[in-house]
């Protein structure tokens, strides 16, 4: 999507760690024409799958989920990463490794709101390692749901997370994908 590839190149600081920070319009501050831009792109991605749901994890997926499902005018559900009193004990839980902070944490989807009728598009912001996608298919594996595909906004592809889940048929669509930022000079594929 040259919209998002030319405003990472403007606007995106790349990090210690392989980590792109894009606080300024994706992260942190949103620019919102460029939201409505991703989501309106992952529903002419995944406008024939008869979506039912899009699945995310909080805090950072959220916005994209919720733009793209303006256009599908489906329900957003996101995993929660703490059990507060006022989540449901009965739970869909998966332990996933946190890329940015290096620690792990439980993603949380109450039983109530996914289901084997559900056919899922997954949306994340970023691809790195992949261990955030692999804990949300994961939590529709429990919950014998159909999971449609994955929309990522940006995807490292120097990183194997995008390799080993198209490896296990799953289908992943990526906005922009990033095959190298050394030097601080990002290129994409
Ligand atoms: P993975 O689980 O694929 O290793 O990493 C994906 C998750 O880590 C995403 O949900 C995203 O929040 C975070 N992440 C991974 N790489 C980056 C990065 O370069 N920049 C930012 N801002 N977040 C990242």
């Amino acid at each position: 999507m040259r919209l998002l590839e030319e405003r990472i190149k403007k606007d995106g600081q790349v990090y210690e760690g392989n980590v792109l920070k894009v606080n300024s319009f994706l992260n942190h501050q949103i620019d919102i024409s460029l939201l409505k831009a991703i989501g309106e792109e992952f529903y002419r991605l995944f406008d024939n799958e008869k979506i039912t749901k899009i699945l995310t994890v909080e805090t950072s997926g959220i916005p994209f989920a919720v733009a793209a499902a303006l256009f599908f005018d489906v329900p957003v559900v996101f995993a929660k990463k703490h059990q507060t009193s006022n989540l449901n004990t009965d739970c869909y839980s998966v332990n996933i490794h946190s890329f940015t902070h290096g620690n792990d944490y439980q993603a949380r989807v109450e039983s109530a709101f996914i289901s084997a009728e559900d056919n899922i598009l997954i949306i994340d912001d970023f691809l790195a390692s992949g261990h955030a996608l692999k804990g949300l298919l994961n939590i529709c594996e429990q919950a014998g749901a159909h999971v449609a595909g994955c929309g990522i906004v940006i995807e490292k592809s120097f990183q194997d997370g995008g390799r080993m889940i198209r490896d296990a048929g799953v289908r992943v669509e990526s906005l922009a994908k990033i095959k190298s930022m050394e030097n601080g000079e990002i290129i994409f594929e």
